[in-house]
């Protein structure tokens, strides 16, 4: 049998995190009743005229800059026409012939090392409405609430050859428009969707085999189990004498497997025409310079600057710039408590660990974030100690309790005025006269003893520091 790779280009939506819509005033957001967030605009109305939102052409511009691309200075929509119930114009505006942004790069890392991948383009474009089955009446209906949204679609090149290359990129661009505030890309509420193409070769081969396309898959990991199954497909296919149609398939995650759902089209079957009711977008020098200058540091220039000022390893700074959410969280937590690396720790062993025996991702916690630094601050204070810490910081992620208020309620704060401590170490020493005879009689082990049933005895609320310098005391008193 000949040994085939896989070649895939990948095309991303992402819906944009503006306040309205690309082309009327009505809210882009997630979840309202259904066609609660409509008006004549969005809604197709004969007669109505799109006025474009000024924020959608800042956050193309904005992703296309830190995804390496020309920013295309003189660009324009074009109409998409297709009928479909949840698309009540009959066509959709996008951008065909000259995109905003093109031929850009993306850096990725895998198991086998650095690789860029190729932006083919990024466009601008509307999102359609949703069929909703009705169970009940066997109906299926229409939310008009997410037509108009405004969307970027990024074309990768045909540079992958693994799964591992696509999550990779994903989450590249997941991370990069998350930083940029450009898109939330929350793949499990449809707000970043990618579309696989994928062709098998014999190794060797130069020209592509022909792909097919899967739409729509809803996470990461349904995206890589459906990029396994539909290579060994196509090879078996080809193995067997048979030949891949270009068409566009439908990954069933459930049954793990992919089916036709209709012929590929081309751009033809679209009638694509220059949309007549918007201008062209001129973007100028200073606008860019101006957009540019207002950019986010990103995941890269963070890290390196975690590392080489801040001092943290690399995999702590690898972490926690993996996600917008630690960076949020680390970056105040580091602030209040004066110190990077003990934010770092915390975060990394502490709060991951609450995070993940609560079943949700830290994106989806929803405390205070200020509490995580003022528990690092009570424990380096000496006001708490580090046991308790953990404690408190549970109850902040679960409960979100205010750290100094839940301590005092509590009566959680340490013990470590010397005086209070004194005659309660006392009466452990009195009570284990046994121990104390033999630390005198040169045994040193049992001042560790003596320190754990001093620990006991205080409920594990004595500075630790405190208990052995009153403990030493004592004992050298006793000599
Ligand atoms: P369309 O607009 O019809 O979907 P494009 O030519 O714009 O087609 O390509 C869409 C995506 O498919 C791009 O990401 C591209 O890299 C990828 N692609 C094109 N040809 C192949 C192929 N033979 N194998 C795998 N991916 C391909
Ligand atoms: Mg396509
Ligand atoms: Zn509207």
């Amino acid at each position: 049998m000949a040994e085939y790779e896989m070649v895939i280009g990948l095309e991303v939506h992402c819906e944009l995190s503006t306040k309205s819509k690309i082309f009327c005033g009505c809210s882009t957001k997630f979840g309202g009743a259904p066609n609660t967030h409509v008006c004549e605009i969005c809604s197709g109305m004969p007669g109505t005229l799109p006025t474009l939102n000024k924020s959608v052409v800042e956050f193309a511009v904005k992703a296309g800059t830190a995804l390496n691309c020309e920013i295309t200075r003189k660009n324009k929509f074009d109409r998409k026409n297709y009928f479909y119930p949840d698309l009540p114009k009959a066509y959709q505006v996008s951008q065909l012939y000259l995109p905003i942004c093109r031929n850009g790069k993306v850096e990725i890392k895998t198991s086998e090392g650095t690789k860029y991948i190729g932006i083919h383009e990024i466009h601008m474009e509307e999102d359609a409405g949703k069929l909703v089955h009705d169970p009940y009446t066997e109906k299926t209906l229409v939310d008009y609430n997410r037509c108009g949204v405004p969307l970027i679609e990024i074309v990768s090149e045909p540079d992958f050859r693994s799964a591992e290359e696509v999550i990779a990129y994903l989450e590249k661009l997941r991370d990069t428009l998350q930083y940029l505030g450009v898109s939330d890309c929350k793949m499990q509420e449809g707000s970043m969707r990618a579309d696989v193409n994928l062709s098998v070769r014999p190794v060797g081969q130069k020209e592509f085999g022909t792909r097919t396309e899967m739409k729509n898959i809803a996470s990461l990991k349904a995206i890589a189990r459906a990029i396994e199954y539909e290579r060994d497909r196509q090879i078996d296919l080809i193995e067997d004498g048979g030949k891949v149609t270009q068409e566009t398939r439908r990954w069933d995650d459930e049954k793990e497997m992919t089916y036709t759902m209709r012929s590929k089209e081309n751009a033809q079957d679209y009638k694509y025409f220059p949309e007549p009711d918007l201008m062209p977008i001129v973007i100028s020098e200073e606008y860019l310079e101006q957009v540019k200058a207002n950019m986010p540091e990103l995941a890269d220039k963070k890290k390196e600057r975690y590392m080489n000022e801040l001092g943290l390893p690399e995999y702590d700074s690898d972490i926690i710039t993996g996600s917008v959410a630690l960076v949020k969280i680390f970056e105040k937590t580091a602030e209040i408590c004066g110190n990077p690396k003990d934010a770092s720790n915390w975060i990394l062993t502490d709060l991951l660990k609450i995070a993940n025996d609560s079943g949700k991702p830290v994106e989806d916690l929803d405390f205070r974030i200020e509490s995580v630094g003022e528990v690092i601050k009570l424990v380096n204070d000496g006001k708490i100690n580090r046991k308790t810490g953990k404690q408190v910081l549970s109850k902040v992620v679960e409960e979100n309790v205010i750290p100094e208020e839940y301590v005092v309620k509590n009566g959680l704060a340490q013990v470590s005025d010397l005086s209070s401590i004194e005659p309660i170490i006392k009466d452990v020493l009195a009570a284990n006269e046994k121990a104390v005879g033999e630390y005198l009689a040169g045994n040193e082990k049992n001042f560790q003893f003596l320190i754990g049933q001093s620990m006991r005895s205080l409920k594990g609320k004595a500075d630790p520091q405190a208990v052995r310098t009153v403990l030493q005391k004592l004992l050298d008193e006793m000599r």
